[in-house]
């Protein structure tokens, strides 16, 4: 194999560039090329992409987004479209591909390995950390840790002020966020998606809390809680007890910024693995991480499940924590 490509897509993550650096200075190791598609499946459709030298990935090790940019491709579904892209990397030379994002972005590596014989290779990037198979995806311990210093800094008004806050972080689906931050911002309530704690019961709690003579307190909510993200939790909970509060969304801040230092060594070990697996002729493997060492997985395994349960004794410890 002598020349490569790689490509970031679904949603952006910290540490994507780490990444794309440690895959293009391992392959520069065995004597191989790589480029770098733009803006996810849709370069790879329309042949757009830039080579990449040790030279390029300079600098980027600390960046957060992605260098090549990131895209949902529609087009990328159709069988047609992915044998056009699979000519183009024919005609272009490129034999392996190895592709930074979530589980549907391994969905179409599969796609592409399976009808087309492209040697593939995927890196979990997604700040949700909800891929099967691996303990971290790149991105999700930048997100957790932005997320509980903006906790950290309404703590101060929080407290100075007597006021409550609902505090929404990411995650349509996937607690991970909400569960890692609330424990590590010391959360009076964690809500998220897979459990339904019912607004009553949370009153209850906060209620319990201030006749301890607590003067204010922090809800960690997910966006995809079932009671409508913090906004719904908030008002919900205020119809049932008089509290003073504010709702606070953190939103898209959590999915930028400058990779922490665990994010940066995840994607730089997955980055060498994911070469040296092509290297070594094992294709269709994810490089992610088990037991804090990078590990292969059959991207097959991958996306034929759900990523793992919500880790719920986090969160009965959080709530036994919180005071
Ligand atoms: P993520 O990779 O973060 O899960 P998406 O699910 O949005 O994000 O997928 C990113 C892109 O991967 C899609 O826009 C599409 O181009 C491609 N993709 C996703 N699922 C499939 C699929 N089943 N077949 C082919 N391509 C897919």
């Amino acid at each position: 194999m002598q020349r490569i490509g790689v490509l970031t897509s679904g949603g952006d993550a910290p540490g994507m560039n780490a990444a794309i650096r440690a895959i293009v200075r391992r392959a520069w190791h065995h004597d191989i090329e790589v480029v770098g598609y733009e803006d996810g499946y849709s370069g790879l459709v329309e042949g757009a992409y830039r080579e990449l030298d040790n030279r390029s990935v300079g600098n980027v090790i600390q960046r957060g987004g992605t260098i090549l940019g990131t895209s949902r491709c529609a087009e990328f579904y159709r069988p047609d479209v992915r044998a056009l892209a699979a000519q183009r990397m024919v005609a272009d030379g490129i034999k392996g591909l190895v592709v930074i994002g979530g589980d549907g972005s391994f969905r179409g590596a599969l796609e592409l390995a399976e009808e087309h014989g492209v040697a593939v290779c995927g890196i979990p990037g997604t700040i949700d950390n909800d891929v099967w198979g691996t303990e971290e995806t790149l991105g999700f311990d930048t997100a957790v840790n932005t997320a509980m210093q903006a906790i950290d800094a309404l703590r101060d008004t929080s407290e100075s002020t007597g006021t409550n806050f609902f505090v929404e972080v990411m995650g349509r689906t996937s607690g991970a966020i909400a569960l890692y931050t609330g424990l590590a911002a010391g959360a009076a309530g964690v809500l998220i998606p897979e459990t339904s704690e019912p607004p009553i019961e949370l009153a209850k709690r906060l209620q319990r809390s201030i006749g301890r003579g607590k003067r204010s307190h922090i809800v960690v909510v997910s966006e995809g809680d079932e009671a409508g993200g913090a906004f719904g939790v908030a008002h919900q909970v205020a119809e049932l007890m008089d509290i003073e509060f504010r709702v606070t969304v953190l939103g898209h801040t959590q999915r930028g910024g400058s990779p922490t230092a665990r994010d940066r060594i995840i994607a730089t070990e997955s980055g060498v693995l994911a070469v040296d697996a092509l290297v070594a002729g094992t294709y269709g493997m994810m490089a992610g991480m088990q037991h804090r060492e990078p590990t292969l997985v059959p991207l097959a395994d991958v996306v034929a499940h759900r990523h793992s349960e919500a880790e719920l004794d986090k969160l009965r410890l959080a709530m036994e924590l919180a005071g």
